[in-house]
């Protein structure tokens, strides 16, 4: 190979934050990135993105990893001429909500501490007040502060009236004059075409004088095009994985775009031996993260996104959310309703968190409000989330909001019913020491208080287990090669008929003798038949139905196929037990009954029992779909007993709280 290139593109690494984040759920473990950082280190990326995201919320929930550990591991393989960078959601940190200035503060420096380096801050509306106090932070720290556009699109192009050149290079302006070091555009769904980044590229760069570093997402897939594009158009700085964790809705791969490169002025002068080490290496453990890839469809390019501006994370849990509430046949209105929303909420880019916020209303209001109806009819539910939007809480968006919308959403808004104009965390009151009296000694450093204060539920059950106060769930143990070996030579099994079925035993024909039983355990009603087999005396004629089963009846018959079902009573049994027979479910169908409208997480119950709460009362608060959710009493009356704590897991429908 000749010389070095006249103007060497530069890569940033994601592999090890946002491509296992598009692709394998945030799920890769510190062991399995440190078992290949020596040679990563090795490349010549410009950085390598490992922190930030989603891994701050997943490692401490399912992985039972300390986050602040992991970029100090990897330091340990990974030289200093490689930055570590992380992303970083301006005034949400790595969280779902505004913090106070004080936390915002405190995370900045302990990032700082735990060693990354570049800080791509965005957020989701543009805002440039949600960067103000974190920016400020990263230059006081001597870091690097590289403010990130997030790209939206209300058509299919760059243009129209809201996301046009005219607003891009103003907010990359702005950005630059508040002491950025470089410029990201951030494609989250792959919505950048090839010909509008040769228009943007070279805009920013004019108006800023900053380093462009392009961030596209490969869910549309155009990235790779876009990418050609803006390398002739000189961009600096491209965001690739290494192939096995690249397309779909993750990025590029960066290999190809190696070799294409090779004798340009662009070149990056990287050896593919290295990188096919690297990409050796993940197939090797791909075993162990392949199942969390959604495989569901065979397109690695999806039109629906070029279609609908969905971003690949947000699409994914939307489909989750609707199979979990056995809704899959509305997603069709969810995609008809989400636009909706998104325009009621003044057309914010979608990205977390804001992608969560229209798209969790979106599938509440198909769910529970009536589809193409008034904005009373669809919002029958409002999350918290889209409350504190609707006050301002998150930024201005670039339109102005439905005003109906906003007002129903405020109506008896704790903090008031008037929105604020001001910066969202001015009105937010220090955290930090409110939340270090909550948890008292179980947060050793500022990183546990951190953790804990950003994710009080989760973020505590972790600390109780880091501390050995008690043990770590199993659901946390690593999935080895081993489990995997054994599960895939199951499949292997499976699909060539190897395996032996058990005979199916037939159920005989019911005899004259039959028997229905009322059987109640713990409450549940379960109608049971009973036939005794081998000559045993047949009793018919007892008029009395209580205690006199056949005293030799045999250890448990087998029970009628649809036995289990309490609330529906069988046509096919002739005498129908009476109604009296089903409590839980006569209790379920009640008036004071709050069930769970969709699976998720109790954050915290607002009444205790014998507490007496008024009809439109917030009662209880559910996590699901990641937003709180306040659920009202439904009448007036008398709380019962609280079949919750704080953390447990409900399903939808579960029976949260009775009002009598
Ligand atoms: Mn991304």
């Amino acid at each position: 190979m000749s010389g070095p290139a006249k103007n060497p593109l530069k890569i940033t690494d994601l592999t090890f934050r946002d491509g296992h984040q598009s692709l394998f759920a945030t799920r890769m473990r510190t062991e399995d990135i440190e078992a290949i950082a020596e040679t990563a280190g090795k490349v010549g990326y410009h950085a390598m993105e490992v922190w930030g995201g989603a891994t701050f919320d997943t490692m401490h929930r399912f992985l039972g990893e300390d986050p602040w550990d992991r970029p100090k591991r990897l330091r340990q393989y990974v030289p200093k001429e490689v930055k570590f960078q992380m992303l970083l959601r301006g005034q949400n940190l790595v969280g779902y909500r505004n913090y106070a200035d004080d936390m915002a503060n405190a995370f900045v420096d302990q990032a700082c501490e735990a060693g990354v380096d570049i800080y791509r801050i965005f957020d989701a509306l543009n805002d440039e007040r949600n960067f103000q106090t974190v920016a400020k932070r990263v230059l006081e720290n001597g870091k690097h502060f590289q403010a990130a556009l997030s790209y939206t699109v209300t058509g299919r192009r760059m243009g129209g009236d809201i996301f046009n050149l005219k607003y891009w290079t103003a907010k990359a302006k702005t950005f630059a004059s508040m002491g950025a070091h470089s410029i990201c555009i951030k494609d989250m769904a792959g919505l950048l075409s090839p010909d509008d980044a040769a228009l943007l590229i070279p805009a920013i760069k004019k108006a800023t004088k900053l380093p462009v570093e392009l961030h596209c997402h490969t869910t549309s897939g155009m990235a790779e095009y876009t990418f050609l594009k803006a390398i002739d158009a000189g961009v600096d700085i491209i965001d690739t994985c290494s192939a096995p964790f690249a397309g779909r809705s993750s990025h590029p791969a960066l290999e190809p775009i190696v070799v294409m490169l090779q004798g340009t002025d662009r070149d990056t002068g990287f050896d593919l031996e290295v990188l096919a080490e690297i990409t050796e290496y993940l197939e090797t453990i791909a075993p162990k993260y392949r199942q969390l890839l959604d495989t569901s469809r065979l397109a690695v390019a999806d039109i629906g996104v070029l279609m609908h501006q969905t971003p690949g994370g947000m699409l994914s849990n939307l489909v989750n959310q609707l199979r979990e509430a056995g809704a899959m046949d509305r997603l069709n209105d969810v995609f008809k309703e989400l636009p909706k929303v998104r325009e009621d909420l003044g057309f914010p880019p979608l990205v977390t968190p804001s992608s969560q916020i229209v798209g969790v209303q979106a599938v509440m209001n198909v769910l529970m409000g009536k589809v193409g109806g008034s904005v009373k009819e669809r919002y029958k539910m409002v999350s918290g989330q889209v409350k504190d939007y609707c006050y301002g809480l998150y930024g201005t968006p670039p339109r102005p909001m439905n005003p109906e919308v906003q007002k129903l959403a405020l109506k008896g808004y704790p903090r008031g019913e008037t929105p604020i104009t001001c910066r969202p965390a001015d009105v937010l009151e220090p955290e930090l020491e409110k939340a270090r009296a909550e948890i008292g000694d179980l947060a050793k450093t500022d990183a546990d208080l951190i953790l804990y204060n950003m994710f009080p539920t989760t973020g505590k059950k972790f600390l109780s287990v880091k501390y050995g106060k008690e043990p770590a769930p199993a659901e946390w143990a690593p999935r080895t090669m081993e489990q995997a070996a054994a599960e895939s030579e199951l499949c292997r099994k499976a699909l060539a008929g190897e395996l032996i079925d058990r005979p199916v035993k037939e159920a005989p024909a019911k005899g004259p003798g039959l028997r229905t039983f009322n059987v109640f355990v713990d409450g549940e009603y379960f109608e049971v038949d009973v036939e005794s087999v081998g000559g045993a005396p047949v009793v018919t004629a007892v008029a009395a139905p209580a205690v006199a089963a056949a005293p030799q009846a045999a250890p448990v018959a087998a029970p009628a196929p649809a036995a289990p079902a309490p609330a529906a009573p069988q046509a096919a049994t002739a005498p129908a037990p009476a109604p009296v027979a089903a409590p839980k479910a006569a209790a379920a169908a009640g008036k004071g009954t709050i069930q769970a409208p969709m699976p998720g997480m109790v954050v915290d119950y607002l009444v205790k029992p014998g507490d007496t709460v008024q009809a439109g009362d917030v009662v209880v608060i559910l996590e699901a779909m990641k937003m709180e959710n306040s659920l009202e009493a439904p009448v007036d009356g008398v709380v019962g007993p609280l079949p919750y704590s704080a953390g447990d897991s409900v399903a939808k429908g579960d029976v949260l709280l009775t009002i009598d």
